[in-house]
This record gives structure tokens, sequence and C-alpha cells, in this order.
């Protein structure tokens, strides 16, 4: 990417143009000292990590790789505790050991995680009782109890999200860095209550099967082979509040642009990927490798134009589309965008979030995804690639480690009713321990 094309960018060119899902901050003196603070932090992340994600999605691209991108809709403060993270991240290895496993491919781990604590609404306020506040934002923003001085938009969340997102980025690299993810050991992964599930026998095959792989390997070679038993991590989120991802976008020494090291992955979320957006012209700007959701809502002049804003080089790994369109409506939309993207010429990796296109209300007013629906929607994912010509290159999922009881369906058949049980999120429903994992086995057949 040569720098001319970027001399009408900077990291704070997006101020010039209409920027949704903010938060309006009240004190202005406020929010420029916090970003002015954020800017002089360490960074969470390094050029080097990003440059190494971009190229495992560039070979993704071609076919060698699928990726697993994971956890919960919206991370909390409150849950920025090491029970939480730790078993989270046994989850995702979990199901990315049965995909290495069954799709005889590697796998790019990346989670949804260090930084997921700004969330777009549907509304700008929200009214009770005749008391009309500010949305909820996510804890970058504000918090959810319903009082004003909750609601009301705070700056300094923005170090607190900072800090809290190092505190997991660290514990995870020190986890990961020191032996936690060996693949000798699988056994550090498992959850307290895997011996109970109906899943249990058929991921212990996996394991054993895997474990004398990487023993017979290191036989034939006579030492122990790094490459396969060490698993690298890579972290995502939503490149929403553009102030805090602005204050962490940095220049680097000996490299060319400007990277965002608050993640390596940003992605633009659907409310946010107008064309002329603040979203995008940010976005565009950076070296990150990027991802874009790709609802029913996106024509396909929408997403050739983005494909060329954010990628005009074509430079492989730099964009990834991830399309959620619900499996009702999948099989009638996503095959004319896959076809248009690629008569314009443009590369891509597509992959597939099979959650927020299948979202419905319990009649109880709960929010929940079927799992018979998330699982069709991969399915004809596959189906659809596969019949254009194209790749599903992976998968996008909200989950997480807790034995919550949010989504219906799966090993367990969870009706409307259990919900009630353990329904702990705040924001979208996610897939437990066991759905996720199960999930991971359905995809290794289909993937076949
Ligand atoms: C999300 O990933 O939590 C989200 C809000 O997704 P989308 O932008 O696809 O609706
Ligand atoms: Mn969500």
């Amino acid at each position: 990417m040569s720098p001319q094309h970027f001399s009408d960018w900077s990291p704070t060119s997006w101020q010039q143009h209409p920027a949704a899902q903010q938060p309006q901050y009240p004190d202005a003196k406020a929010l420029s000292d916090a970003i002015e603070r954020l800017r002089q932090l360490p960074p969470l992340v390094t050029s080097w990590e990003v440059d190494a994600l971009r190229a495992h999605l560039a070979r993704a691209q071609q076919g060698d790789g699928f990726v697993l991108q994971g956890g919960d809709c919206a991370e909390s403060f409150a849950d920025c505790r090491p029970e939480i993270i730790t078993n989270r991240l046994k989850v995702l290895l979990q199901m990315s050991l049965v995909l290495v496993h069954g799709l005889r491919s590697r796998v790019v781990r990346i989670g949804r995680f260090a930084g997921q604590y700004a969330k777009p609404r549907s509304a700008e306020t929200e009214t009770r009782d005749g008391i009309t506040l500010p949305s909820y934002r996510g804890d970058l923003v504000n918090a959810p109890e319903f009082s004003a001085s909750a609601r009301t938009p705070d700056p300094q969340r923005l170090l607190e999200g900072h800090a809290r997102s190092a505190m997991t980025i660290n514990f995870v690299r020190g986890l990961v860095d020191g032996g936690f993810a060996d693949l000798h050991h699988p056994e550090y992964w498992d959850l307290d209550w895997v011996q109970h599930s109906p899943l249990a026998a058929e991921y212990q095959q996996m394991v054993d099967a895997l474990g004398d792989s990487v023993r017979f390997m290191e036989t034939l070679a006579g030492r122990p082979i790094g490459e396969f038993s060490r698993v690298e991590f890579f972290t995502s989120h939503e490149a929403l509040l553009l102030w805090y991802e602005q204050a962490q976008t940095r220049r680097v020494p000996r490299k060319e642009g400007w990277y965002n090291l608050s993640t390596h992955f940003p992605w633009i979320g659907m409310r946010t990927a107008e064309l002329g957006g603040a979203h995008v012209e940010y976005c565009r700007g950076i070296r990150n490798p990027i991802g874009v959701k790709v609802g029913p809502s996106m024509t396909a002049e929408w997403l050739c134009e983005l494909c060329r804003v954010l990628n005009p080089d074509h430079e492989p790994g730099r964009l990834t589309l991830i399309h959620r369109m619900g499996a009702d409506r999948i099989g009638t939309h996503l095959p004319a965008l896959i076809e248009a993207v690629r008569r314009a010429g443009h590369r891509v990796l597509w992959i597939c979030d099979p959650m927020h296109g299948n979202t419905i209300s319990t009649p109880s007013g709960l929010k929940t995804r079927p799992f018979e629906k998330i699982l069709s929607e991969v399915e004809q994912a596959f189906v659809i690639h596969r019949a254009c010509g194209s790749r599903l290159g992976g998968v996008h999922l909200e989950l997480t480690g807790e034995d919550v009881t949010e989504c219906t369906g799966g090993a367990r058949n969870l009706s409307p009713a259990d919900l009630e049980r353990a329904y702990r999120s705040t924001v979208d429903p996610r897939l437990n321990y066991e759905q996720a994992l199960e999930l991971a086995m359905k995809i290794v057949k289909l993937a076949a």
C-alpha cells in the first residue's frame, strides 16, 4: 500500500464524516483529556503480530486455513476475571482442536475479546416509566443500570477499557506462551462439566487421535515439533467507538503507514458500514486486516464499492467479508454478492457469522437463537460457496465458556423455558460451551 493513497487520510480524518453510533459526551474537555492520555499509553498489540495475522488470513483466502473467530457479544468490565477468560480460551482451544483434526487444516484463532466493549444500539435513548435516558452502549461508554449517572457517557471508561483489555491480553498471552495451549496437554482445557456432556466421548476420541499424530510426527522427526504443538491467538473487536480507535492508531518505526494497535483485527459492524461514513473512512487508512459485516440489506454495488475503498491495491489478507444473513435469507441474498465481488475482481476471505441473522424473541421476551438455525446457516454457507466456485474460509461466533442457557436447541435440546435457568447475557445470546463444541464437530462434517 503506497502512502500517496492516503495523503487525504489521518487518524482523525473520520471526524469530517458522518459518524453513526457515537455517544454524546457532555464534557468535551474531559473527552479530549482522556483521548490524550490514551494516546500516550503503550499499545495492546504489536505491528509484527498484525502483519502475521494478515499473512495467515492471506493464506486462508487462498484455501489454506480456516478462521475461528469467537467470543462474547460484548465483554463487560466485571467479567475481566481469570475464570471467565480461561473458560473462554478453553472453549476456543477445544473447538480449534476439533477443527484442526477434522478439517486437516490450519486454524487461525481470533478471539472476540480484549476490547469488545462498545455496542451499536437501535435507539439513541431508552424510556422507562416516563423517564428517558441515553441507551447503554457498552462498558467502554456507560453503565447498564437505568439511572442518569450510569447512562451518562464517561470518557474515563476509555482508559478503563484499555486497562481491562491489557489485563485480558496479558493473561491470554501468558497462558498461551506458558504452555497452557500446548497440543500435548489438551486436558488443561477441560472444563469442569465436560465429563457430563453427551459429546464427551466423541471429543475425547479426537483428542487421543490428535495426540497420537503429534507423537508420531515427533518420533519421525526425532524432536518436539514446535510448529504443531504451539498455537497462536489473535484479538478482534468491532471498531465502533472511533475516539478509542483513533487514540490507539500509531506509526511504527521502519514500517509504512498507520496501525491500530488496540487489536489485531478490527471489524466494521453492519450498522456502520455506509460508504462515506466515518467508520469506513477510519478503517481504510490503517494497515490492519479489516473485517466487514455483510447483512441482508447490503447491495452488490455497495459491497463492491466497500471492497474498492478498503482494499484498493488488492492486498491478500486485507479484507474479510463476514456474512450474517440468517438461515432463511442466506440462500436468496448471498450468491449474488459472491458473484458480484468476484466479477469486480476483488479477492477477499469469506467467513460466516451464523448468529446475528438468527436472533428471535421468546414469548417471555428473552432474545434467543435456535441452534438449528445457526447450524443451518453454516451448512448453507458451505453449499453456496461451493456452488459459486468460492470457499467458506471460517466462522464468526458468539460464545462463552460458561454454562449459560441463552440459545435454544443443541445436544441437550434446550427449550425456551430452559433459558430462564442461566441467562446471563445483557446483549446477544451466546452459544454455551457444549453448543459451541457441538457446532465445531458439525462444521467438520459439513466441510467434508
Ligand atoms: C455483533 O457482532 O455483535 C454485531 C452487532 O453484529 P452486526 O454488526 O453484524 O449486527
Ligand atoms: Mn452481537
